[in-house]
């Protein structure tokens, strides 16, 4: 019998594994995340049984990093990134050079010379991007203040990561030895050469990219083949990442998230998402495998106090200074928790800068298993520091709230007798205008605030989030309403909210919309009154009019 290839024996046990285990952790109700990193420990060197090749798991890592900033750079324009550089830019840098030097004064309790502290300090001072955009997207924030001023903080990281990978083997034989006086010029020479790189990859996206990539995605969407669409989406998130790296020194996330962000102003950015959306999910989560197969469970042993410190300097260093820093730019302080909260884990960028650390002899080996032990600390950590950040922010909230109510609260709540149309979209815009005509008091959800800037201008009461969310419901006095309109195309978030609609009104009509048979029955299930099958009504009405046109 020939052998199976190492990938595939890779993809079969990491990912099955993972599924196991991310199944097990839903079950008992923690982050899957935790699932997926035991995992990849399950299937590293450190432990016995079967082990996977870890360079070509770190290799199909890279593959759902570029695919998840490319999906981030799909709702993001250069508007939002711009929005928020008063931030971002002064924030951003100085938490990485807060956050690096309470890594360096812990690493020099450590007893190391301050050169090999501080290059400790700047790996922990970049949060993981993969971390922060999972949260966002799971919770659909990418969109909302907080998100963006994560996005573009994160992008900052980045180019600074960028800038210290090139200048680090430049700077090396003099943090080594602290001997030889630096060339000031050869510094300033590799510096300028990197930002002239990242600028000409900027300009060569604008001019260029802008255009062409645009094009691409139309031409193909116009043949028809959803095969080709999906290809060329990928052959473009992935391409431009890669030229980004090879050609411009830019990281391949970053160059991932610009071909995304080019693409968000293009009608087809949505279904570019879409279609990229399964690929990203999976090779995502062969990302927290590697993670998970880098670590050496022994440093838990060896060394667990410095492994506590460099943990403490990640999730409550860098989450007070950040938080501080976003309150200073005069940032909300509930935005700014949820922020701060996001950036208190670390990851690829930190892995891939002790490395070269390490391989230019500036710090010990053990400085790459603290590194890992508290990337995975933090990660397994993170969602417990997000969720109590939002317990706290929520109730600080309440009382805010009773006191002075937000407008959208309290133009829902004097609602009565009023019909609730969730997703404004192909089918919601007919739905509302009818409504419109027929003169019902009108409120509708969705989750893409632009959409709804249309109808605000026509004074039709809006909320915008996601409908399938725990609080936005509540807010729309469903007691009080009369119908609820489910316009949305997502069966399983639908069913949600026809779930939640039926608690908060048992006599209220609802009406679904559905593309499948099993859907149907799956929303009359979750308390739907009505739910309307579009293939069904397209068949009919395609019937009827063939039959008419037989008649005539
Ligand atoms: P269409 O498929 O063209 O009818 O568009 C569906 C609309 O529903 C879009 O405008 C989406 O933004 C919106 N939408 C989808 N899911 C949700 C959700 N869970 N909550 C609120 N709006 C949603």
């Amino acid at each position: 019998m020939p052998h199976a290839s190492p990938l595939l024996i890779l993809l079969v046990a990491g990912l099955g594994l993972a599924f196991v285990l991310g199944t097990v952790a839903n079950r008992l109700r923690i982050s899957p995340i935790v699932g997926y990193l035991l995992a990849g420990v399950a299937v590293g060197p450190f432990t016995p049984g079967y082990v996977a090749d870890q360079h070509l798991t770190l290799e199909l890592a890279d593959i759902g990093v570029i695919l998840l900033m490319f999906g981030v750079g799909l709702h993001f324009s250069l508007g939002d990134l711009l929005a928020v550089r008063r931030i971002v830019l002064p924030g951003a840098i100085l938490q990485v050079i807060v956050s690096t030097a309470l890594g360096a004064l812990v690493a020099s309790l450590f007893g190391w010379p301050l050169p090999s502290a501080t290059v400790f300090g700047a790996a922990l001072s970049i949060a993981s991007t993969v971390v922060v955009t999972r949260a966002l997207q799971e919770r659909r924030l990418v969109d909302s203040e907080r998100g963006r001023v994560a996005v573009g903080w994160l992008v900052v990281q980045d180019l600074v990561t960028v800038i210290v990978l090139v200048l680090l083997p430049t700077l090396a034989p003099e943090l080594r030895s602290g001997g030889p006086a630096l060339d000031p010029a050869a510094l300033a020479g590799t510096l300028a050469l990197t930002l002239a790189k990242l600028a000409a990859f900027f300009l060569v996206m604008w001019l260029v990219g802008r255009r062409v990539i645009p094009w691409i995605l139309h031409y193909v969407a116009h043949t028809g083949s959803r095969e080709l669409f999906r290809l060329a989406v990928l052959s473009v998130a992935l391409g431009v990442a890669y030229a980004a790296a090879a050609l411009f020194g830019v990281s391949i996330a970053l160059g991932a998230f610009f071909a995304g962000m080019i693409l968000s102003e293009s009608p087809l950015s949505r279904r570019a998402a879409e279609e990229s959306l399964p690929l990203r999910d999976a090779f995502a989560v062969l990302f927290f495998v590697s993670v998970g197969m880098l670590f050496n469970p022994h440093v838990i042993l060896s060394a667990p106090l410095r492994l506590l410190g460099t943990a403490m300097v990640v999730v409550v260093g860098t989450g007070i200074t950040a938080f501080a820093i976003l309150r200073i730019l005069r940032v909300r302080t509930e935005t700014a928790a949820s922020v701060a909260a996001g950036l208190t884990q670390i990851g690829e960028f930190s892995f891939v800068l002790v490395n070269l650390e390490i391989g230019l002899a500036l710090l010990p080996v053990q400085a790459r298993d603290l590194i890992l032990g508290a990337s995975i600390l933090s990660i397994l950590i993170n969602p417990i520091v997000i969720a109590s950040v939002q317990r706290v922010v929520r109730r600080r909230e309440e009382p805010e709230r009773a006191a002075t109510p937000p407008p959208e609260i309290l133009r829902a709540v004097t609602l009565t007798g009023h019909a609730v149309v969730v997703g404004y979209g192909r089918v919601g815009r007919l739905v509302v205008d009818g409504l419109k005509r027929a003169g019902v008091p009108l409120l509708v959800i969705d989750e893409s605030a632009e959409s709804l800037e249309q109808l605000q201008a026509q004074a039709i009461e809006t909320l915008a989030g996601n409908a399938a969310g725990e609080d936005l419901l509540r807010t729309a006095n469903l007691a009080a309403a009369r119908v609820l309109f489910v316009a949305i195309p997502e069966a399983f978030e639908a069913g949600q909210i026809v779930q939640q609609g039926r608690q908060a009104n048992p006599a209220l009509d609802i009406v679904a919309r559905a593309h499948f048979d099993a859907e149907v029955e799956h929303l009359t299930k979750m308390g739907a009154s009505t739910v309307i099958m579009g293939e069904r009504e397209i068949a009919q009405a395609m019937l009827a009019h063939a039959l008419r046109a037989q008649q005539g």
